[in-house]
Protein backbone atom coordinates (compact mmCIF):
# COMPACT_ATOMS: atom_id res chain seq x y z
CA UNK A 1 0.00 0.00 0.00
CA UNK A 2 1.19 3.53 -1.02
CA UNK A 3 0.86 6.75 0.41
CA UNK A 4 2.73 6.38 3.95
CA UNK A 5 4.61 9.59 4.34
CA UNK A 6 3.94 12.48 4.73
CA UNK A 7 4.30 13.82 1.41
CA UNK A 8 2.13 11.23 -0.08
CA UNK A 9 -0.35 12.25 2.39
CA UNK A 10 0.49 15.74 1.15
CA UNK A 11 -0.34 15.43 -2.26
CA UNK A 12 -3.61 13.22 -1.20
CA UNK A 13 -5.04 16.25 0.59
CA UNK A 14 -3.39 18.98 -2.78
CA UNK A 15 -6.00 16.83 -4.14
CA UNK A 16 -9.02 16.55 -2.52
CA UNK A 17 -8.33 20.05 -0.94
CA UNK A 18 -6.38 22.35 -2.80
CA UNK A 19 -6.77 21.43 -6.47
CA UNK A 20 -10.28 20.59 -6.43
CA UNK A 21 -11.40 24.22 -6.91
CA UNK A 22 -9.17 26.44 -8.42
CA UNK A 23 -9.39 30.11 -8.49
CA UNK A 24 -11.19 31.05 -11.78
CA UNK A 25 -7.89 32.92 -13.02
CA UNK A 26 -5.83 29.67 -11.91
CA UNK A 27 -7.85 26.89 -13.78
CA UNK A 28 -6.15 27.10 -17.34
CA UNK A 29 -4.23 30.15 -18.10
CA UNK A 30 -1.21 28.87 -16.27
CA UNK A 31 0.69 27.10 -19.55
CA UNK A 32 3.19 25.27 -17.82
CA UNK A 33 3.13 23.25 -15.20
CA UNK A 34 6.28 21.09 -14.50
CA UNK A 35 6.74 17.67 -12.58
CA UNK A 36 9.66 18.27 -10.17
CA UNK A 37 12.10 17.77 -12.47
CA UNK A 38 13.48 14.25 -11.31
CA UNK A 39 17.38 13.37 -10.85
CA UNK A 40 19.75 12.55 -13.50
CA UNK A 41 20.16 8.93 -12.75
CA UNK A 42 16.31 8.61 -13.25
CA UNK A 43 16.00 10.04 -15.94
CA UNK A 44 14.86 7.44 -18.80
CA UNK A 45 11.23 8.34 -20.89
CA UNK A 46 8.30 7.83 -19.26
CA UNK A 47 5.49 5.57 -20.79
CA UNK A 48 1.75 6.39 -20.49
CA UNK A 49 0.44 3.23 -19.66
CA UNK A 50 -3.50 3.98 -19.41
CA UNK A 51 -6.20 6.62 -20.08
CA UNK A 52 -9.04 6.13 -17.60
CA UNK A 53 -12.00 7.83 -17.79
CA UNK A 54 -14.68 8.93 -14.84
CA UNK A 55 -17.85 10.32 -15.54
CA UNK A 56 -21.09 10.40 -13.47
CA UNK A 57 -22.51 8.38 -16.21
CA UNK A 58 -25.60 9.91 -17.67
CA UNK A 59 -25.34 12.32 -20.45
CA UNK A 60 -26.31 15.36 -17.80
CA UNK A 61 -23.19 14.68 -15.86
CA UNK A 62 -21.80 17.69 -14.38
CA UNK A 63 -18.58 17.08 -15.36
CA UNK A 64 -15.38 13.78 -16.00
CA UNK A 65 -12.30 13.13 -14.73
CA UNK A 66 -9.41 11.93 -16.98
CA UNK A 67 -6.69 9.95 -15.19
CA UNK A 68 -3.43 9.24 -17.30
CA UNK A 69 -1.27 6.87 -16.11
CA UNK A 70 2.45 6.38 -16.35
CA UNK A 71 5.21 4.29 -15.37
CA UNK A 72 8.43 7.08 -14.78
CA UNK A 73 7.57 10.22 -13.72
CA UNK A 74 6.33 12.50 -16.92
CA UNK A 75 7.58 15.99 -17.92
CA UNK A 76 4.38 17.92 -19.40
CA UNK A 77 2.38 20.92 -19.69
CA UNK A 78 -0.59 21.71 -20.45
CA UNK A 79 -2.27 24.23 -22.81
CA UNK A 80 -5.73 25.44 -23.07
CA UNK A 81 -6.77 25.58 -26.84
CA UNK A 82 -9.67 27.74 -28.52
CA UNK A 83 -11.91 26.10 -31.27
CA UNK A 84 -10.09 26.55 -34.73
CA UNK A 85 -12.33 25.42 -37.73
CA UNK A 86 -13.77 22.05 -36.66
CA UNK A 87 -12.02 21.49 -33.37
CA UNK A 88 -13.64 22.11 -30.68
CA UNK A 89 -12.23 23.87 -27.45
CA UNK A 90 -9.18 21.44 -26.25
CA UNK A 91 -7.03 20.86 -23.38
CA UNK A 92 -3.97 19.69 -24.77
CA UNK A 93 -1.33 17.79 -22.54
CA UNK A 94 1.82 18.16 -24.03
CA UNK A 95 4.19 15.33 -22.77
CA UNK A 96 8.17 15.55 -23.25
CA UNK A 97 9.77 12.13 -23.32
CA UNK A 98 7.23 9.80 -23.16
CA UNK A 99 5.96 6.90 -25.13
CA UNK A 100 2.86 5.33 -25.18
CA UNK A 101 1.96 1.55 -24.88
CA UNK A 102 0.20 -0.13 -27.70
CA UNK A 103 -2.92 -0.55 -25.48
CA UNK A 104 -3.82 2.85 -25.05
CA UNK A 105 -6.84 3.62 -27.26
CA UNK A 106 -5.64 6.12 -29.82
CA UNK A 107 -8.94 7.74 -29.33
CA UNK A 108 -12.22 7.52 -26.90
CA UNK A 109 -15.71 8.81 -27.17
CA UNK A 110 -16.86 10.13 -24.36
CA UNK A 111 -19.89 12.27 -24.94
CA UNK A 112 -20.95 13.39 -21.12
CA UNK A 113 -19.63 15.64 -18.41
CA UNK A 114 -18.11 18.43 -20.80
CA UNK A 115 -15.96 15.90 -22.30
CA UNK A 116 -16.52 14.72 -26.01
CA UNK A 117 -13.26 12.79 -26.62
CA UNK A 118 -9.88 12.15 -25.44
CA UNK A 119 -7.76 11.29 -28.13
CA UNK A 120 -3.78 11.04 -28.51
CA UNK A 121 -1.68 13.17 -31.01
CA UNK A 122 1.13 14.17 -32.82
CA UNK A 123 3.98 15.75 -33.67
CA UNK A 124 4.57 15.54 -29.98
CA UNK A 125 3.51 12.94 -27.96
CA UNK A 126 0.50 14.60 -26.60
CA UNK A 127 -3.02 13.91 -25.01
CA UNK A 128 -6.19 16.03 -26.42
CA UNK A 129 -9.51 16.60 -24.76
CA UNK A 130 -12.07 18.18 -26.99
CA UNK A 131 -14.68 19.77 -24.64
CA UNK A 132 -17.88 20.79 -25.48
CA UNK A 133 -18.74 24.73 -25.50
CA UNK A 134 -18.34 26.13 -22.66
CA UNK A 135 -16.54 23.50 -20.60
CA UNK A 136 -13.69 24.56 -18.25
CA UNK A 137 -10.88 22.10 -17.63
CA UNK A 138 -7.80 21.68 -14.15
CA UNK A 139 -4.89 19.58 -14.38
CA UNK A 140 -3.53 18.20 -11.42
CA UNK A 141 -0.27 15.97 -10.90
CA UNK A 142 -0.02 12.43 -8.53
CA UNK A 143 2.62 10.52 -8.08
CA UNK A 144 2.50 6.62 -6.92
CA UNK A 145 1.73 5.81 -9.59
CA UNK A 146 2.63 8.52 -11.22
CA UNK A 147 -0.08 10.28 -12.91
CA UNK A 148 -1.80 13.51 -14.49
CA UNK A 149 -5.09 14.02 -13.65
CA UNK A 150 -7.51 16.16 -15.40
CA UNK A 151 -10.61 17.41 -14.04
CA UNK A 152 -13.63 18.88 -16.99
CA UNK A 153 -16.63 20.44 -15.71
CA UNK A 154 -19.65 20.82 -18.08
CA UNK A 155 -21.20 24.70 -17.73
CA UNK A 156 -23.87 23.44 -15.40
CA UNK A 157 -27.29 24.45 -16.18
CA UNK A 158 -29.69 24.97 -13.13
CA UNK A 159 -31.83 22.71 -13.40
CA UNK A 160 -29.75 19.57 -13.07
CA UNK A 161 -27.59 21.45 -10.71
CA UNK A 162 -30.76 21.02 -7.99
CA UNK A 163 -30.83 17.56 -8.52
CA UNK A 164 -28.94 16.02 -5.57
CA UNK A 165 -26.19 13.41 -6.46
CA UNK A 166 -25.06 10.99 -4.04
CA UNK A 167 -21.66 9.22 -4.54
CA UNK A 168 -21.62 5.84 -3.03
CA UNK A 169 -17.75 4.52 -2.60
CA UNK A 170 -17.19 0.74 -2.35
CA UNK A 171 -14.37 0.24 -0.25
CA UNK A 172 -11.15 -1.16 -1.51
CA UNK A 173 -11.01 -3.19 -4.96
CA UNK A 174 -8.47 -4.16 -7.20
CA UNK A 175 -5.39 -5.57 -5.72
CA UNK A 176 -6.81 -4.48 -2.27
CA UNK A 177 -9.22 -6.97 -1.59
CA UNK A 178 -9.93 -5.10 1.93
CA UNK A 179 -11.34 -7.82 5.17
CA UNK A 180 -12.07 -11.35 4.42
CA UNK A 181 -13.22 -14.18 5.93
CA UNK A 182 -12.13 -17.09 4.37
CA UNK A 183 -14.60 -19.76 6.18
CA UNK A 184 -18.09 -17.79 3.89
CA UNK A 185 -15.66 -16.81 1.26
CA UNK A 186 -16.44 -12.96 1.98
CA UNK A 187 -14.02 -10.50 0.31
CA UNK A 188 -14.56 -6.84 2.23
CA UNK A 189 -14.41 -4.95 -1.45
CA UNK A 190 -16.73 -7.60 -3.24
CA UNK A 191 -19.32 -6.92 -0.64
CA UNK A 192 -18.79 -2.97 -0.35
CA UNK A 193 -19.81 -3.22 -4.31
CA UNK A 194 -22.46 -5.73 -4.04
CA UNK A 195 -23.92 -3.44 -0.65
CA UNK A 196 -23.28 0.10 -2.91
CA UNK A 197 -25.34 -1.54 -6.03
CA UNK A 198 -28.10 -2.55 -4.12
CA UNK A 199 -28.51 1.10 -2.39
CA UNK A 200 -28.13 2.42 -5.80
CA UNK A 201 -30.64 0.60 -7.06
CA UNK A 202 -33.22 1.39 -3.71
CA UNK A 203 -32.22 5.08 -3.67
CA UNK A 204 -33.37 5.40 -7.59
CA UNK A 205 -36.14 3.38 -6.43
CA UNK A 206 -37.74 5.60 -3.26
CA UNK A 207 -36.10 8.74 -4.71
CA UNK A 208 -35.99 9.17 -8.45
CA UNK A 209 -34.71 12.88 -8.25
CA UNK A 210 -32.11 11.61 -6.92
CA UNK A 211 -28.64 11.29 -8.61
CA UNK A 212 -26.20 8.34 -7.84
CA UNK A 213 -23.15 7.55 -8.66
CA UNK A 214 -20.34 5.15 -7.40
CA UNK A 215 -16.70 5.57 -7.72
CA UNK A 216 -15.99 2.11 -9.02
CA UNK A 217 -18.39 -0.22 -10.47
CA UNK A 218 -15.59 -3.16 -11.25
CA UNK A 219 -12.85 -4.85 -9.43
CA UNK A 220 -10.52 -2.09 -9.92
CA UNK A 221 -7.81 -0.58 -7.89
CA UNK A 222 -8.83 3.38 -6.79
CA UNK A 223 -6.55 5.71 -4.58
CA UNK A 224 -8.49 7.52 -1.65
CA UNK A 225 -7.59 10.69 -3.10
CA UNK A 226 -9.26 9.86 -6.25
CA UNK A 227 -12.76 8.54 -4.48
CA UNK A 228 -12.54 11.84 -2.38
CA UNK A 229 -11.64 13.80 -5.59
CA UNK A 230 -14.46 12.38 -7.77
CA UNK A 231 -16.86 13.70 -5.60
CA UNK A 232 -15.92 16.88 -5.17
CA UNK A 233 -15.45 17.34 -8.68
CA UNK A 234 -18.93 16.28 -9.44
CA UNK A 235 -20.51 18.87 -6.78
CA UNK A 236 -21.84 15.73 -4.74
CA UNK A 237 -24.33 16.34 -2.25
CA UNK A 238 -23.67 13.11 0.21
CA UNK A 239 -20.74 10.79 0.33
CA UNK A 240 -20.75 7.53 1.86
CA UNK A 241 -17.68 4.79 1.40
CA UNK A 242 -19.03 1.45 2.34
CA UNK A 243 -16.69 -0.92 4.08
CA UNK A 244 -17.05 -4.08 6.86
CA UNK A 245 -15.44 -4.27 9.56
CA UNK A 246 -13.37 -7.46 11.01
CA UNK A 247 -10.79 -8.02 13.96
CA UNK A 248 -8.10 -10.15 14.06
CA UNK A 249 -9.68 -10.95 17.34
CA UNK A 250 -12.96 -13.02 18.34
CA UNK A 251 -15.31 -10.49 19.19
CA UNK A 252 -18.64 -11.54 21.51
CA UNK A 253 -20.80 -9.48 18.85
CA UNK A 254 -20.40 -7.73 16.12
CA UNK A 255 -22.51 -4.85 14.87
CA UNK A 256 -23.05 -1.24 12.88
CA UNK A 257 -20.69 1.89 13.09
CA UNK A 258 -20.94 4.80 11.18
CA UNK A 259 -18.08 7.05 11.08
CA UNK A 260 -17.17 10.87 10.39
CA UNK A 261 -13.99 12.12 10.11
CA UNK A 262 -12.69 13.34 13.24
CA UNK A 263 -8.81 13.48 14.47
CA UNK A 264 -9.28 11.79 17.88
CA UNK A 265 -7.20 9.66 19.34
CA UNK A 266 -9.18 6.55 20.55
CA UNK A 267 -7.34 3.77 20.09
CA UNK A 268 -9.67 1.05 18.52
CA UNK A 269 -10.54 3.82 15.93
CA UNK A 270 -7.27 4.36 15.27
CA UNK A 271 -6.57 0.71 14.37
CA UNK A 272 -9.57 0.42 12.41
CA UNK A 273 -8.32 3.65 10.81
CA UNK A 274 -5.20 1.90 10.34
CA UNK A 275 -6.60 -0.71 8.59
CA UNK A 276 -8.89 1.06 6.26
CA UNK A 277 -6.15 3.19 4.90
CA UNK A 278 -3.55 1.06 4.89
CA UNK A 279 -1.23 2.37 7.19
CA UNK A 280 0.26 1.78 10.84
CA UNK A 281 -1.45 3.07 13.94
CA UNK A 282 1.48 5.08 14.74
CA UNK A 283 1.44 6.55 11.14
CA UNK A 284 -1.66 7.48 11.95
CA UNK A 285 -1.31 9.45 14.91
CA UNK A 286 1.64 10.90 13.67
CA UNK A 287 -0.09 12.86 10.72
CA UNK A 288 -3.19 13.59 12.75
CA UNK A 289 -1.78 17.16 13.70
CA UNK A 290 -0.49 18.18 10.25
CA UNK A 291 -4.62 17.15 8.94
CA UNK A 292 -5.88 18.33 11.82
CA UNK A 293 -5.94 22.16 9.86
CA UNK A 294 -7.63 20.49 6.72
CA UNK A 295 -10.97 19.37 8.73
CA UNK A 296 -13.80 21.47 7.65
CA UNK A 297 -16.00 22.31 10.55
CA UNK A 298 -18.81 23.43 7.83
CA UNK A 299 -19.18 19.63 6.32
CA UNK A 300 -18.80 18.42 9.88
CA UNK A 301 -22.32 19.27 11.49
CA UNK A 302 -23.63 17.98 8.04
CA UNK A 303 -21.69 14.37 8.31
CA UNK A 304 -23.05 13.83 11.89
CA UNK A 305 -26.52 14.53 11.10
CA UNK A 306 -26.28 12.42 7.82
CA UNK A 307 -24.57 9.70 9.67
CA UNK A 308 -26.94 9.62 12.38
CA UNK A 309 -29.65 8.91 9.94
CA UNK A 310 -27.47 6.10 7.89
CA UNK A 311 -26.73 4.38 11.19
CA UNK A 312 -30.28 4.41 12.71
CA UNK A 313 -32.16 3.25 9.20
CA UNK A 314 -29.32 0.98 8.57
CA UNK A 315 -29.54 -1.00 12.04
CA UNK A 316 -33.40 -1.04 12.13
CA UNK A 317 -33.13 -2.58 8.13
CA UNK A 318 -30.98 -5.16 9.58
CA UNK A 319 -32.57 -6.26 12.61
CA UNK A 320 -35.15 -7.08 10.54
CA UNK A 321 -33.03 -10.25 9.59
CA UNK A 322 -30.66 -10.30 12.32
CA UNK A 323 -32.75 -8.97 15.08
CA UNK A 324 -29.61 -8.76 17.71
CA UNK A 325 -27.52 -6.54 15.52
CA UNK A 326 -25.54 -4.81 17.46
CA UNK A 327 -25.67 -0.53 17.46
CA UNK A 328 -21.74 0.63 17.61
CA UNK A 329 -23.25 3.92 17.43
CA UNK A 330 -21.66 7.27 14.95
CA UNK A 331 -18.14 7.80 16.16
CA UNK A 332 -15.15 9.95 15.09
CA UNK A 333 -11.92 8.38 13.27
CA UNK A 334 -9.08 9.71 11.32
CA UNK A 335 -9.97 8.50 7.08
CA UNK A 336 -7.68 9.68 4.67
CA UNK A 337 -10.94 8.89 2.19
CA UNK A 338 -13.21 11.58 4.19
CA UNK A 339 -10.65 14.12 4.09
CA UNK A 340 -11.20 16.98 2.37
CA UNK A 341 -14.45 16.23 1.31
CA UNK A 342 -16.74 19.10 0.69
CA UNK A 343 -20.14 17.55 1.23
CA UNK A 344 -21.23 15.86 4.41
CA UNK A 345 -19.05 12.42 4.11
CA UNK A 346 -19.92 9.46 6.19
CA UNK A 347 -17.74 5.75 6.43
CA UNK A 348 -19.89 3.06 6.94
CA UNK A 349 -18.82 -0.17 8.48
CA UNK A 350 -21.91 -2.18 7.60
CA UNK A 351 -21.55 -5.22 9.46
CA UNK A 352 -18.89 -7.43 10.50
CA UNK A 353 -17.32 -10.38 8.39
CA UNK A 354 -15.58 -12.01 11.33
CA UNK A 355 -18.82 -12.31 13.91
CA UNK A 356 -19.92 -15.51 12.85
CA UNK A 357 -23.89 -14.49 12.90
CA UNK A 358 -23.17 -11.68 10.42
CA UNK A 359 -21.09 -13.31 8.42
CA UNK A 360 -23.31 -16.05 7.89
CA UNK A 361 -26.03 -13.43 7.41
CA UNK A 362 -23.94 -11.33 4.67
CA UNK A 363 -23.70 -14.66 2.10
CA UNK A 364 -27.40 -14.00 2.13
CA UNK A 365 -29.29 -11.57 -0.59
CA UNK A 366 -31.62 -10.70 2.00
CA UNK A 367 -29.88 -9.39 4.76
CA UNK A 368 -27.76 -7.53 1.94
CA UNK A 369 -30.69 -5.97 1.01
CA UNK A 370 -32.00 -5.37 4.03
CA UNK A 371 -29.12 -3.47 4.75
CA UNK A 372 -28.94 -1.65 1.03
CA UNK A 373 -32.42 -0.07 1.97
CA UNK A 374 -31.48 0.99 5.19
CA UNK A 375 -28.52 2.82 4.04
CA UNK A 376 -30.73 4.32 1.04
CA UNK A 377 -33.49 5.22 3.27
CA UNK A 378 -31.12 6.88 6.11
CA UNK A 379 -29.10 9.12 2.60
CA UNK A 380 -32.73 9.88 1.42
CA UNK A 381 -34.31 11.21 4.91
CA UNK A 382 -31.26 13.19 4.97
CA UNK A 383 -31.67 14.64 1.30
CA UNK A 384 -35.47 15.56 2.17
CA UNK A 385 -34.54 16.87 5.77
CA UNK A 386 -32.18 19.41 4.34
ZN1 LIG B 1 -12.69 -1.41 4.50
Amino acid sequence: MSRRCLFGLWLLVAACEGDARPRPDQALVDSVREVAAPSASQREPAQLTRIDVYSAGGEDAAGARVVLLFQGAPLFHQQQLPPQGILPQRIAIELEDTDWGDSVPVSQSVGRGGLRRVRLATPNPRVVLDLEPGATGRVFYLTDPYRIVVDVSATTRQSEKRRPLVVLDPGHGGREPGAANDEYSLVESRLALMLAELTADRLRAIMPRARVMLTRSDDVDLSLEERCALANTMEADVFVSIHFNASSEPVSKGGVTTFVLDTNNDRQALRLAARENGTRTSEVTGIQSFLAKYHRKGQASGSMTLAGKIQRHTLQRGRAVLPKLADRGVRKAMFYVLVGARMPAVLLEASFLTYEPEARALTTRAYRKALADGVASGIASYLHAR
